[in-house]
Order: C-alpha cells, then structure tokens, then sequence
C-alpha cells in the first residue's frame, strides 16, 4: 500500500482530460498536487524536465502527458505522435528516478495491442502481433513508455508501473471534429445535426467496437493502482463491455435529442474490428466503474453545452 497522503504529487498533462479528472479526484487523497503549465514547463525539453524535477521534488507522479487524438489525427501527423510522446515519457522517466520519487504511474492506451489480438485483450496480448497501422506510431511511443517504466524497475529498483485504460470520454474531452476521438465527434455532429436539422454522418463502416470508459472513473481507477500496484506488468483499465460505433450513435443521439437520419462516410478508414480490454487484474482488486454509459454521454454532452455558451 502506498499512501498519498501528505505527499507531494505531480500530475503531469492536468489540461489534458485525464490529467485532470486525477487532479479532482486527488482532491480526496490530502496531498499536495503539483502541476506544471505549457509555457512552464516544456516535457519535450529534457533539461527543463530535469530542472523543474529538481526544483519541486515530487513523491510521486501520475504521467498523463501526451500527445493524443483521433483516427485521422494519428494517421496524418505520424512525426508528432511518435516523437513527442517518446520524449515525454523517457523524460519524465528519467528525471522521477534522478530525484528518487517513490512512485511513478505511466498511462498508455489500448492501442499498444496487436490489431487483432484475442477478445478480450489480456495484458499478456503486448507484443504479440502487428499494430493497427492507423495508430502505430502513437502505440510504438506508449509501448516504449511501459518497457522504460519496466526497465527502471529492473536497473533500479524503482517503483514505477503502467495502466493502460480504454476508450476515454467526459468532461474536458476535444471536440475539435478534425482530431477528436468518435465519443466526443458522435456528441458535436448529433448537436449540430440537431440544429441544422441535417444527417448526422459517421465515419467508416459503423461496425467496429469499441469499450468507453468515463474519465473520472478512470481517474479514480489509477489513484487506486498507484496506491495498491506494484507489478512489472501494465495493468488493463475498462469498464468491460464494448458497442458497435453505429450503436453509440444511436445511444448518443438519444442523449442529445437528435433523430434524424444517420449516414455512412466510407472514405472514412474503421480502425481495428474491436478493442475490448480485460480488465481481471483490476476487478481483482476490487475496483469496478461507476458510470454507466448512458450517464457518461450525457455529463460529457452538458459540459460541451457549458463550454459553448462560455464561448
Ligand atoms: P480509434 O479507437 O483509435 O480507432 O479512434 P477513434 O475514436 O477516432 O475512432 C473509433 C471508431 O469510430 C473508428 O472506427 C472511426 O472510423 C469511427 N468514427 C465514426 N465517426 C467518427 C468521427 O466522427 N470521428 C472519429 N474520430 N471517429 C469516428
């Protein structure tokens, strides 16, 4: 067990979605969270990383800094994907163990596993076949996070592990249509249609699946596994069941209001067939999510609806 309280915890990427639903959920924990801005800190720069570690000393650290985004985002910016992520992790790695912090979480994706790995995908699954090429470049970069995790571990005995939770979606997600995810996509296009009395389009084929987890769920989930993880091996977060995307829509366009007509977009690519985590080793320590997806998409759909009235 690894106690959070009274220590100095740094979350790195707390603009992101992720990194700030821990912020909010280690508001529970009575510890001191550092966070660190962009024009701050640069977590490519490795000698700014090294300088700010040594300046502020955290305990421990949730590494949730990264470059992410949707389908099309990963397939035409293959340089920035790998790259940025790569420098990221190696130095927020190497900087936690130059200053000794005593516990380290690196989040990845389910995009790390073979594209056509067994369902559900076991932990065991990393490594084992071909990647999806849509999304290589950003899974090269995380699977490069969990061995540098695993290898600091090794060398150094140091307590550093890796989660990799599914299909994220909730508040502070990017509804930017261009490289947004299909959770927060789905939510916009139906809003829009909606209001333009319009189709609602879908990219690719609508057949594939996919598994969605709400991000505070998450977020409660990897506070959870750096207080009571401590493996080689990454461990799967999912909410363990999965739905095609032509089943989200209708889901989400419930949710929204919107009913009418939902068309394909062929010239669209699908992405690997499904993608459902098995997420045992974590319900083996008795953790399960609380929000079913219903109440998810509509928490997400009332924070778009804030942000667009802020403006
Ligand atoms: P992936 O899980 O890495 O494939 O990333 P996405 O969340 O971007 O896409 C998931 C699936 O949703 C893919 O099959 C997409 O083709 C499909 N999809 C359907 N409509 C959309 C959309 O408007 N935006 C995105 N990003 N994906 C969509």
């Amino acid at each position: 067990m690894y106690a959070l309280a009274g220590k100095r915890v740094f979350v790195a990427g707390h603009r992101g979605m992720v990194g700030g639903a821990i912020v909010r959920r280690l508001a529970e924990e009575g510890c001191a969270v550092l966070t660190a801005s962009r024009a701050e800190l640069d977590l490519r720069d490795q000698a700014a990383v090294r300088e700010w570690f040594g300046r502020m000393r955290p305990d421990a650290v949730f590494l949730a800094a990264a470059k992410v985004g949707g389908i099309l985002a990963n397939d035409s910016l293959p340089a920035d994907f790998l790259y940025e992520n790569m420098m990221i992790e190696a130095n927020i790695i190497e900087a936690a163990h130059r200053v000794d912090v005593e516990k380290l979480l690196f989040l990845g994706s389910s995009c790390i596993y073979p594209k056509f790995a067994p369902q559900p995908i076991q932990e065991a699954a990393l490594l084992t076949g071909p990647l999806e090429p849509t999304n290589e470049w950003y899974a090269i970069a995380k699977i490069a996070g969990i061995k540098l995790a695993q290898a600091y571990r090794r060398q150094h005995g140091r307590d550093f592990i890796s989660a990799m939770p599914t299909n994220l979606y909730g508040p502070g997600d990017n509804f930017d249509l261009n490289s947004s995810h299909v959770m927060p996509a789905l939510i916009r296009k139906a809003h829009e249609a909606k209001r333009a009395g319009t189709p609602l389009t879908v990219w690719g084929t609508g057949s594939p699946r996919r598994e969605f987890l709400f991000v505070d769920d998450c977020a409660d989930a990897c506070v959870e596994i750096m207080k009571r993880y401590s493996e080689d091996e990454h461990i799967n977060v999912g909410s363990g069941s999965d739905v095609t995307i032509l089943e989200l829509t209708q889901l989400v366009s419930e949710v929204v209001g919107f009913d009418g007509e939902i068309v394909q977009d062929l010239s669209k690519p699908d992405g690997t067939p499904r993608k459902l985590m098995a997420s045992d080793k974590l319900r083996a320590m008795g953790w399960a999510p609380r929000t079913p997806l219903r109440e998810g998409i509509a928490a997400s759909y009332a924070w778009f609806l804030e942000q667009q009235r802020a403006g």
